[in-house]
């Protein structure tokens, strides 16, 4: 085994795995193993005047924005300066492009992952134990479809950033590109919106479990790595890749399309949730196993359906609305309320009617998901935080203050764990329950 350079943790070969980390002291539930700023981030284009580029400080009433680009905006002007080498790959070529400029969150990583190798000759604070270089790549394993696309990809890395970039040849590209899809992080805001793509090569070195020892939350542009679990000595540190709401099958269809590994952590052995998972609406007569089988494979048709929907952005939010309501009612004949795919469309929903601003929508389904998740997700997990986060700000919005309060110090129960008593979330938090 190496000796790792973070205090209570070190690199090893885990069985089956590759490289892993484990801890080399005990860590309590709630406790930092260590935290570790991104060798390279972006933040969304989506999330442009909400945060500071630089820090990713929450806006502010006077969040100052770039002379030249007029697009980009910081706290103040130290913030603009410390972001300038990175946001000179983009600032021109936005004013040249105009609304023609379009790369992809990835390309904007992968260009500013490029300019910082060029800058960066020594080890930086981010690859403790890992260099950018040394990420896993997959290459080999992709299919053609993901193939076409990264070639879009590079096609426009190379049509929008020509000037302060040597780009490295197609191959070069080809393999840094499969880096940053297996092993980039999405920083996500308390409610888990998306904000932000960032690579963390120490915290890259993390395997997976669907039984977590740790989780991993952003404190700005900063990745923090706490225990969800008491562990010992010899541990080895676990995160999990992917959503755990699903079921074993569809867990492991997830991580071999995106991670190319099956998992066979124990609840990936023993199943012991999935039985919860696709519960069965009780009913007089038992239902035949094909109408389930049959249901379970309409359910995941519609969920595929319903994002490919979704990210065509021009399907108005009512017709979003119907397609989650009929599917609802058609599984429910079939479904208990409980059963994840039941779950998935009315999370939906949730997500459709706050859009549309229509709170006593979104509290009709939040107030049926609540219970399901707390039981379906582990402890401490942050689908659940930000759900009774969601659910308390739209009561407090709606004046009903006793049960926004409930559910957002339930929020801040698993949040003082996930990230940290003295987090800026759990900061604002105490101020909005203050408040009421
Ligand atoms: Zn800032
Ligand atoms: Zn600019
Ligand atoms: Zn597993």
């Amino acid at each position: 085994a190496m000796t790792g350079l973070i205090e209570g943790i070190e690199k090893f070969d885990s069985p089956g795995k590759g490289r892993g980390l484990r801890v080399t002291k005990a860590f309590k539930v709630g406790e930092l193993l260590f935290s570790s700023p991104p060798y390279s981030y972006v933040l969304s284009i989506e999330e442009r005047g909400n945060y500071c580029e630089f820090c990713f400080t929450r806006r502010k009433e006077g969040l100052a924005r770039c002379g030249k680009c007029k697009k980009a905006f910081y706290c103040n002007a130290k913030c603009q300066k410390g972001d300038w080498a990175m946001h000179k790959l983009e600032c021109s070529a936005m004013n040249a492009f105009g609304e023609n400029w379009c790369p992809s969150d990835t390309t904007r990583l992968v260009a500013r992952i490029l300019a910082k190798k060029k800058m960066m000759k020594e080890r930086c604070v981010s690859e403790k134990m890992l260099l950018i270089e040394e990420l896993q790549s997959h290459l080999e394993d992709e299919d053609n479809e993901k193939r076409e696309r990264t070639d879009t990809d590079i096609a426009a890395l190379h049509r929008f950033y020509p000037k302060h970039l040597e780009l490295p040849d197609h191959k070069d590209l080809l393999t840094l590109y499969s880096q940053v899809a297996c092993n980039g992080f999405t920083i996500e805001d308390d409610e888990l919106s998306h904000i932000g793509t960032a690579v963390y090569p120490d915290v890259a070195l993390i395997n997976h479990s669907c039984l977590p020892s740790v989780i991993v939350t952003y404190n700005g542009t900063s990745a923090e790595v706490r225990a969800v679990q008491d562990m010992k000595p010899g541990d080895e540190v676990l995160i999990s890749y992917i959503d755990l709401l699903y079921p074993t099958d569809d867990r492991n269809n997830r991580l071999r399309e995106c991670y190319y590994f099956t998992c066979d952590c124990l609840e990936c052995k023993t199943k012991s949730k999935d039985k919860a998972k696709l519960k069965i609406r009780k009913q007089r007569d038992p239902v035949e196993p094909h109408v389930v089988n049959n249901m379970i494979r309409y359910a995941r048709n519609t969920v595929r359906e319903f994002r490919a929907l979704k990210h065509v952005k021009i399907a108005p939010p009512s017709e979003l609305l119907d397609m989650c309501e009929q599917s609802l009612e058609k599984m429910g004949a079939v479904f208990d309320d409980f059963n994840v795919y039941m779950l998935h469309m009315m999370y939906q929903a949730m997500g459709v009617c706050i859009y549309m601003q229509d709170a006593d929508g979104a509290i009709r389904y939040g107030e049926k998901i609540l219970k399901p998740y707390s039981k379906l997700y582990p402890p401490y997990s942050l689908n659940v935080s930000s759900m009774y986060l969601k659910m308390g700000r739209i009561y407090i919005n709606m004046d009903r203050n006793s049960e926004g309060i409930s559910a957002l110090k339930k929020a801040m129960a698993i949040m003082e764990v996930a990230h940290g008593k003295n987090h800026p979330f759990l900061k604002d938090l105490r101020k909005e329950i203050g408040q009421k």
